[in-house]
């Protein structure tokens, strides 16, 4: 498998599991996009949820001009400083689904970045609330249930919060 073939089955699976879980949500709850990066997810979700509350977190806003949120749903800095600002204001249980798209190539890295950012996941996520993310957490109140998606497995992950 070459470099674009890898790219193409992430980017495909991180779409397929967007989609389905803009099916999945209930009417009530935040949506959170952490890692606005070029804005491509974020307009993704925006489009398949038109109405809907979406926060998009981002360190460095470099998006496409048409892909930013609108004012205050923006918001910037580091997420280990953000979220827990976040929750003070919003409350816990307040997001009904996040997507996390904050990796880089270096595995060890990622590892550390997951392991920290578990305990802000699940005091946001609503029961039943849904976790999209570009690799594993290990979230001890959530369920895996990346298996129960048409995304083959290791590609992209599902957690939904007992
Ligand atoms: N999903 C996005 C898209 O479709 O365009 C791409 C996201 S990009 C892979 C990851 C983004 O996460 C980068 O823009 C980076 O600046 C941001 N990021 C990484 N770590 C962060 C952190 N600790 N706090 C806030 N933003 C972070």
């Amino acid at each position: 498998m070459t470099r674009l073939d890898s790219v193409i089955r992430r980017l495909t699976a991180q779409r397929d599991l967007l989609n389905w879980a803009t099916e999945e949500l209930g009417p009530d709850g935040l949506v959170l996009e952490l890692g606005l990066g070029n804005g491509r997810t974020y307009d993704h979700l925006r489009t398949k949820l038109p109405g809907r509350e979406i926060y998009a977190f981002e360190r460095s806003p470099a998006a496409h001009p048409d892909c930013y949120p609108p004012e205050g749903y923006l918001i910037v800095g580091d997420i280990f400083e953000t979220l827990p600002a976040f929750i003070e204001r919003f409350g816990r249980g307040s997001a009904a689904l996040i997507h996390t798209d904050i990796g880089t190539g270096d595995q060890e890295a990622n590892r550390k970045l997951a392991l920290r950012l578990s305990p802000l996941l699940e005091a946001l996520l609503r029961p039943g609330g849904l976790l999209i993310a570009d690799r594993a957490f290990e979230l001890p109140s959530c369920e895996d249930i990346s298996s129960q998606t048409d995304v083959p497995e290791g590609r992209y992950f599902v957690y939904r919060r007992n």
